[in-house]
């Protein structure tokens, strides 16, 4: 049999986009009261990515911890500082450094 090769189609990339942000804005919405929650959402949000080969973009990139994937918020669950020209996000629960460069 033939392989199968799926026609990226615009309308789904488009839709699955629109849910990546939502999940990112409920995420943050729904950290104060259960950070758990907001994980599951970067969970989906990821699994929503891979599925239609979407890059996430830097901004969403920086919201999330690439080992665990939890969802980090700068000055609550989240260390930044700046070295040699990099933003550092450091995970205190999985002790992950993330490093991204500054424009
Ligand atoms: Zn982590």
């Amino acid at each position: 049999m033939p392989k199968k090769h799926f026609k990226k189609s615009n309308k789904t990339q488009k839709i699955a986009k629109a849910r990546i942000n939502l999940l990112f804005r409920l995420a943050k919405e729904h950290f104060r009261e259960d950070n758990k929650l907001s994980d599951k959402y970067v969970k989906i949000a990821r699994r929503i990515a891979m599925k239609h080969k979407i890059r996430l973009p830097s901004s969403l990139k920086k919201r999330f911890c690439k080992n665990c994937h939890a969802y980090l918020v700068p000055g609550v669950n989240c260390r930044v500082r700046i070295h040699k020209h990099r933003i550092i996000y450091y995970c205190p629960g999985c002790k992950h450094f993330m490093r991204h460069p500054v424009k």
